[in-house]
């Protein structure tokens, strides 16, 4: 058993104007982190955690998984440290889901709401669990798997690097059979394209790298709402294989050979350079890939919710005026609990029935996960109840 193809790509999408994720290929250790934090924040810890994996060799004597460990542990500790020293950056946090190859198991790391999947005879399975509100809304039984797509919080994560001096880490081993393909990706890409087009896009295409590049684009077909990072692995016999890639993105650099190496980490670690369109090399075929395109799903929801929007708007009318009054507790992007005005729909993402009202320093992942789901049960009340609920945490929380 040995490491085949490798490819990764990371893109902003067509939303946000920054890319806060960082992905890392460096056979046989792979990782995607997907940052947070205002201004550039979520960039530095993306990145802070990807130059930790490169770095931090200290580990690599150990187990697989004492060494992911240890890495991760490392990366929320540079993390942690920075956003306590560097006011320009505190708040901020990371997801990460490493994968390491090593005899016949892949080891995973992982934090946050980033993934990891294996897909084997044209089966997809997630071998990670997400560290999110809807995830544990799901698990508790409050939220079928339809409400959490189409939740106002879906983006919000229970668990991150940087937040605390120590991390929980989740690590898993399986085992890996020749053929086995692994992906890690970001949330940019679960929340725009649907499995079986995940599925549809790996099995049609002719390289990893072609793959990763269809990835990106049907999330960016789907909305690109979010930034989307890609990475794949596969896992080949003990005969050799025509090419193995090693690293394009770490293997392309910047052309300055051995400069500066923590400028080189850094810079490294950008998105893998696109050819320019028709730059295939002749023993590629030319043709796309045939296979069936599915009309974008977000289209579809998109309907639905401009009908269902409709509907309420004509049945309700003045009724709206009413709901202006009606206060819900929830949490934004960067995790702080928040009392929203208005109703927790989402007629899509940033577009949303209701509005901040008052955003709290305590964040989701300082409540426990009950905590949580009694906090944010999306009962409409008065603001003044909506704040008294939130206040109980803050005076808990305030040293
Ligand atoms: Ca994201």
């Amino acid at each position: 058993m040995r490491l085949g193809e490798s490819a990764g790509r990371t893109d902003p999408g067509r939303v946000r104007r920054r890319n806060e994720d960082t992905f890392v290929l460096d056979p046989p250790l792979f990782a995607v982190a997907d940052g947070m934090g205002g201004a550039q924040a979520g960039e530095v810890a993306s990145r802070l955690t990807a130059a930790a994996f490169r770095e931090y060799h200290e580990a690599d004597e150990l187990p697989p998984n004492e060494r992911l460990q240890a890495i991760i542990q490392e990366a929320n500790r540079r993390i942690y440290e920075r956003a306590r020293t560097d006011s320009d950056v505190s708040g901020m946090g990371t997801t990460v889901t490493a994968a390491l190859l090593t005899g016949g198991r892949v080891t995973l790391g992982h934090v946050g709401d980033s993934r990891a999947y294996r897909i084997r005879d044209g089966e997809l399975e997630q071998l990670t669990e997400d560290h999110s509100l809807v995830a544990d809304l799901m698990r508790s039984g409050s939220l079928t798997p339809e409400e959490a797509e189409a939740h106002p919080q879906r983006s919000v994560i229970t668990r991150a690097l940087g937040t605390d001096p120590e991390v929980d880490v989740d690590t898993v081993s399986v085992e890996t059979e020749v053929g086995d393909l692994f992906l890690l990706c970001s949330d940019g890409l679960t929340t725009m394209v649907a499995d079986d087009d995940i599925l549809g896009i790996l099995s049609a295409a002719p390289s990893l790298d072609d793959a990763a590049k269809e990835l990106v684009r049907a999330a960016n077909t789907g909305g690109g709402e979010d930034n989307v990072t890609v990475v794949l692995f596969r896992v080949e016999g003990d005969e050799p294989v025509e090419e193995t890639l090693v690293a394009p993105a770490l293997a392309e650099g910047n052309g300055q050979g051995d400069a500066d190496e923590l400028e080189d980490t850094l810079t490294n670690l950008q998105p893998v350079q696109a050819p320019p369109p028709g730059a295939r090399t002749p023993t590629q075929p030319s043709v796309e890939p045939a296979r069936p395109r599915r009309k974008p799903r977000w289209g579809r929801r998109l309907l639905w919710a401009a009908i269902a929007l409709g509907l309420v708007a004509l049945l309700l009318g003045g009724a709206l005026v009413g709901l202006s009054r009606a206060y819900f507790v929830g949490a934004d992007e960067q995790g702080n609990i928040v009392v929203y005005q208005g109703v927790p729909f989402d007629i899509r993402d940033g577009v949303g029935l209701y509005r901040e009202r008052y955003v709290s320093r305590v964040l989701a992942s300082q409540l426990s996960p009950e905590e949580r789901a009694a906090l944010f049960d999306h009962e409409l009340v008065s603001y003044e109840r909506a704040r008294a609920r939130v206040a109980v945490y803050e005076a808990e929380a305030v040293p």
